[in-house]
This record gives C-alpha cells, sequence and structure tokens, in this order.
C-alpha cells in the first residue's frame, strides 16, 4: 500500500486534504473470476441445460460447412467449430421459450457477433427470410412474445430427439 497525500494549494485548507491509499501495482495478484449460478439448479434446470447443449449441438452440425468449419450466418466468416468459436446463435433471444428450439430460430453464428454484437438482429432476420422465405423472421417474432412453459417429460423428449439427430 502507498499513502499519498493530496498538497494544500488554490485556497484549499489543510482539512479539505485527504488521504488516498492506492494499491501498489503488480503486487497483488488478480483474483480468479468464477461461474456462481445465482439460482439453485433443480431437476427442471438440469433438463433445459441438457437440452439446451443437446441442441446447440445439433445446430452446429447441421450448419457445417464441411471439416468440422460453420459459416456464420450474420458476417459470412468461417470459423472452426471448436473453443466455442462458433455458438448456436438466436434470432428471437433464448429467453423467449416458444422459440427456443425452433431449428428456423437458431443457426450456427460466431462468437464475436453473438457475444459482442448483441447477436446482429438485423442480419440474422434478413439471413432466415432468405433461407425460409419472406416473413419468417416476422413470424418469429410474434411467436417469440407468446409465452410458452415446456413440461419437464417435453423437454426430456426433445433431448433424446436431439440426439437421435446427432452424429458423432
Ligand atoms: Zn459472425
Amino acid at each position: 500500500m502507498i499513502k499519498i497525500t493530496v498538497p494544500n494549494y488554490n485556497g484549499l485548507k489543510k482539512s479539505d486534504c485527504k488521504i488516498v491509499v492506492l494499491e501498489k501495482p503488480g503486487k497483488k495478484k488478480k483474483a480468479k473470476k468464477k461461474w456462481i449460478s445465482k439460482k439453485p439448479s433443480t431437476p427442471y434446470s438440469k433438463a433445459i441445460t441438457r437440452l439446451d447443449t443437446v441442441f446447440s449441438k445439433f445446430i452446429r452440425q447441421r450448419d457445417s460447412i464441411g471439416n468440422n468449419c460453420n459459416k456464420c450466418c450474420t458476417c459470412g466468416r468461417i470459423k472452426k467449430n471448436v473453443n466455442r468459436q462458433i455458438h448456436a446463435g438466436h434470432f428471437q433471444k433464448r429467453a423467449n421459450m416458444s422459440t427456443r428450439y425452433d431449428e428456423k430460430n437458431v443457426h450456427a453464428q460466431c462468437n464475436k457477433c453473438n457475444t459482442y454484437e448483441g447477436g446482429r438482429d438485423f442480419e440474422f432476420g434478413l439471413y432466415i427470410d432468405k433461407k425460409y422465405g419472406p416473413g419468417t423472421a416476422e413470424k418469429l417474432y410474434i411467436t417469440a412474445k407468446v409465452g410458452r412453459k415446456y413440461l419437464r417429460h417435453e423437454l426430456d423428449k426433445l433431448t433424446e430427439y436431439y440426439k437421435g439427430k446427432l452424429n458423432e
């Protein structure tokens, strides 16, 4: 720790001065960031996580252009499907359960577009309309607004369905 005393100047009285304590740079090791879930996991939330994992893998395999590579649906960059460089990007965000597992809503997207550029919604919508026909993005947008609650057995059934579609 280094103590610095702000000097008395510009008409300040000594009582106006403060002692500022700074951390000495390079002395302390940076604390490791740890991801801690706020909510305790339940059998239901675990079922969602299982389905998310399988569904994401399915999307990346479905959209593969060969050689374990994917072309980002919003920027066109080609990335290897390793080290989380390619995500299963959601056009309507994952929080919307009614479109969360809609195959038209989810496409291979690079980490940069999905994580750092907010998913590039506009380009994503254009991509979807080009692939499935005009108005598809709008339909997904409307569907996303409708709430949907999956029952546990529905989640498990979908997990098995997509597991069966994976070519390991
Ligand atoms: Zn991209």
